[in-house]
């Protein structure tokens, strides 16, 4: 299916179902930003490729203006907006086999970029020209369930043109990048359109703004046929400034987004990311039989829902997390009353810092709560979890046996020890930058953003400790992790800025997203193009 629903009582239909609208899509467009700079049409593709850690992903994606709805028949007197709609084509991935290793083999990841993406770029260009082809007029499938059934597209047709190639260009190992950016580079000279290299950290941090374009793609009619609301969204939420946080399988992250290219690392894991360190404590504290990929996951479950454990915590069966993108802001996922977990959020600064004995004979010390040489690291904007780690590899060794119950009293405790430390530093943040900072939105992305029981413990800690006004924005799993999507996005909102890349680029193993790091940050790297001109000319 290629359609998306953004909520679930409506349906997507292809087109607008009132006729009003149909004579404007009509009717030409007023002049706006967002326009093929290839074909001047108001809508164009971009094809995306990702392939920066050990995912190989490829995404076709329509962009197109969507102010002219609130430009004629429903909103009249509205003000013009710029307003990007975005339709997912095609999106998928392939994710290499690393089960035989403790975490992700560079070798096997690049084997599996090797092996995968030209034959999912093939697919990925066949729906490209079966959109094409419909978008033309030209019915193509009559029976969708039918996977037999000929398209009747002509395997010698030309395969269309988008308007650029997206492609990571960095930070990540510098061999598997190649292996994409080698190829977008090839079909972007092949094509004669711009090639745009992404920063992976910006289009992770960019990810919520997509679904707001989402939405912005196509009117909904209700159950009954009737016509919804063609809503459109003002602006792209969240709006800048907004704070991310990074927690996946190789970061630990608090950006301050302040701009398109103005992102601020505020903190930073020194050691291992909170996604390795909880893949490593699952190994630790898990019995082998139900230890399976993703650890992390399966550490939450052994924890939260597994069978063995005493009754007190349970989530109810039917919250469900996971599943359609619903616009930006996903905050009902996120409220403690959906949960009936067993905790209580640090009231201060102070109980931050304490062990919480566990009626086991053993406590967790929470990350950086301890003075080191005078200088006092329960403040340092930093992340640490390599401690944390080593504490629970010695509890989980210190003898023979170790009954479940106490297993899974673990498994809580060091989700809760190492979730708590995440939420420390977004506090310090919020309460050294309150007066400055002008945001209202924090957005949580990255593998580890899935587990349900941060989302619980994120939200209890912000509501307890004075700001229950901010809210928690956790973008669709499938989003969080490493995906063609997320780089498509951020090399639109790119390209609307003007921005392209010059044919010559090559990886890039480390990347800030700082302008003012050494390195100069996203637009600090040679390579860059404004509106067609070298970026250092000026
Ligand atoms: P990424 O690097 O963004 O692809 O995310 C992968 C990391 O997320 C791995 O370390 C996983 O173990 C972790 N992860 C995935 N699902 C969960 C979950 N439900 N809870 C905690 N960690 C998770
Ligand atoms: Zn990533």
């Amino acid at each position: 299916m290629l359609l998306r629903s953004c909520r679930r009582a409506c349906v997507p239909v292809r087109g607008c179902p009132n006729p009003f609208l149909r004579r404007n899509h009509a009717s030409p467009a007023p002049e706006r930003r967002l326009r093929s700079k290839r074909t001047g049409d108001d809508n164009y593709t971009v094809l995306a490729i990702e392939t920066s850690c050990d995912d190989t992903s490829v995404a076709i994606v329509g962009v197109k203006d969507a102010g002219f709805l609130d430009s004629g028949f429903f909103k009249p007197n509205r003000k013009e907006h710029k307003r990007l709609g975005l339709d997912v084509y095609f999106h998928e991935k392939i994710t290499a086999n690393n089960d035989a290793y403790t975490g992700i083999h560079p070798l096997v990841a690049l084997e599996s970029h090797r092996a995968s993406l030209a034959p999912l770029l093939q697919r990925a260009l066949g729906h490209m020209k079966r959109r094409h082809a419909e978008q033309d007029g030209r019915k193509l499938w009559e029976d969708y369930e039918d996977e037999d059934y000929h398209d009747g597209l002509d395997n010698n047709e030309p395969v269309p043109v988008p308007e650029f190639v997206a492609v990571t260009r960095g930070p990540g190992m510098r061999s598997n990048l190649a292996v994409g950016l080698d190829t977008a580079k090839g079909l972007a000279t092949a094509w004669g359109v711009p090639l745009i290299g992404v920063h992976h950290m910006q289009a992770h941090a960019l990810t919520p703004r997509l679904l707001t374009a989402q939405a912005n793609w196509l009117p909904w009619v209700k159950d009954d046929g009737q016509s919804d609301s063609c809503r459109s969204h003002d602006e792209l939420e969240p709006a800048f400034p907004f704070l991310t946080v990074l927690v996946s399988g190789g970061h630990t992250m608090l950006i301050d987004s302040k701009g398109l290219t103005e992102h601020t690392t505020l903190a930073e894991t020194q050691d291992i990311a909170i996604g390795d360190f909880l893949d490593k404590a699952a190994r630790a504290i898990m019995p082998g039989q139900m230890l399976r990929p993703p650890f992390g996951a399966a550490l939450e479950r052994f924890a939260f829902h597994s069978e063995v454990i005493q009754p007190g915590i349970v989530l109810d069966d039917d919250v469900e997390i996971e599943g359609e993108a619903r616009g930006p802001a996903c905050e009902e996922h996120v409220q403690p009353r959906e949960c009936r977990y067993d905790y209580t959020p640090p009231a201060r600064r102070q109980d931050e810092l304490e062990t919480r004995p566990t009626g086991w004979g053993w406590a967790l010390t929470p990350p950086l709560a301890e003075s080191k040489g005078g200088e006092k690291s329960s403040r340092r904007m930093v992340y640490s979890f390599a401690g944390l780690l080593t504490s629970i590899e010695r509890l989980a060794k210190r003898q023979e046996h170790i009954s479940l119950v106490e297993r899974q009293v673990m498994a809580r405790e060091v989700q809760r020890v190492a979730f708590e430390h995440l939420a420390s530093r977004i506090l310090l943040h919020l309460s050294s930058a309150s007066e400055d900072w002008k945001g209202d939105t924090i957005v949580v992305s990255g593998g580890v953003a899935s587990n349900k029981f941060l989302r619980h413990l994120l939200r209890s800690v912000l509501d307890a400790r004075g700001y229950s006004h901010v809210k928690l924005s956790f973008p669709p799993i499938e989003l969080c992790t490493d995906n063609a999507l997320m780089i498509a996005w951020a090399g639109i909102e790119m390209y609307e800025a003007g921005y392209t890349s010059s044919l010559d680029i090559g990886p890039i193993r480390t990347w800030s997203m700082d302008p003012k790091a050494p390195d100069g940050g996203i637009l600090g790297v040679g390579g860059w193009l404004k509106d067609d001109k070298p970026i250092s000319e000026g």
